[in-house]
């Protein structure tokens, strides 16, 4: 049995005044206790938040790759685990654009995360001209294979489905492909790490809101939400949490 995980991705949002939406969403979590809630603010306000809702998992958004050294602006997962946070999202689409990250800067990231006791959301997904072409699976089962460090075990990892083309745009795949394209990630995932994949929680992540969380959480083989927009307030975060 797979316990449900919602977690926040507040991205590059929030400064100390915004952290007041955490003790709302902090005691939501306290109330349901059956849900594993999770927010990822910016590096500025990890200490902040881990200090202030201590019972609340507070995580980062990115590691590098090495524990220290010469990297000027960059952040390491021993950095982020000491300021508190418990966990680290790699692979965010964003940062795969953005940034050019690789597969392979992705698996580095998440051993990085997993050497210095930090949980990991790895996210995966196809951009809309994949999933036209009809390539949305093939694309995100070998993202997966790529990103996924060797021996990985569900009690640091879990998978997060976060289509492109979903993402802050008010648009989700149909509840059917959802499921299915977690049906492939749970087949990939059991490729990779045996029946260690039956105990990996799988996210589903894009656009989630209050009015559809019921609906995506409810999907086969879903075991929680990413939630980008919809986490920046208690307002739009907590009544996802209930439906989870
Ligand atoms: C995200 O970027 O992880 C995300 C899911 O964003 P949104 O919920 O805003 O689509």
């Amino acid at each position: 049995m797979r316990r449900k995980l919602v977690a926040g991705n507040w991205k590059m949002n929030g400064t100390r005044a915004t952290l007041a939406e955490l003790d709302a969403i902090a005691a939501a979590a306290a109330d349901r206790p059956g849900v594993d809630v999770a927010v990822a603010v910016p590096f500025t306000l990890v200490m902040a938040a881990a200090e202030r809702v201590p019972t609340l998992s507070i995580g980062a958004q990115d590691v590098h790759a090495a524990d220290a050294g010469a990297h000027t602006g960059c952040i390491s997962a021993a950095q982020v685990r000491d300021a508190g946070a418990t966990f680290t999202i790699v692979g965010h689409s964003e940062r795969r654009a953005d940034q050019g990250e690789t597969d392979a800067d992705v698996r580095a990231k998440a051993g990085a995360a997993r050497r210095n006791g930090l949980t990991v959301i790895l996210c995966v997904g196809e951009t809309l001209a994949e999933r036209d072409a009809g390539r949305a699976e093939a694309v995100v089962t070998a993202q997966l294979a790529g990103s996924l460090p060797e021996g990985a075990t569900a009690d640091w990892l879990s998978v997060a489905y976060e289509p492109v083309w979903a993402i802050g745009t008010g648009r989700t795949p149909t509840i059917a492909d959802v499921a299915a394209m977690h049906g492939a990630i749970r087949a990939e995932l059991r490729r990779s790490i045996g029946n260690e994949a039956d105990a990996v929680r799988l996210l589903y992540g894009g656009s989630v809101t209050a009015d559809n969380a019921a609906g995506l959480l409810a999907a086969g083989d879903v075991d929680g939400a990413l939630v980008g927009g919809a986490s920046l307030t208690a307002a739009k975060f907590v009544p996802i949490i209930e439906a989870a």
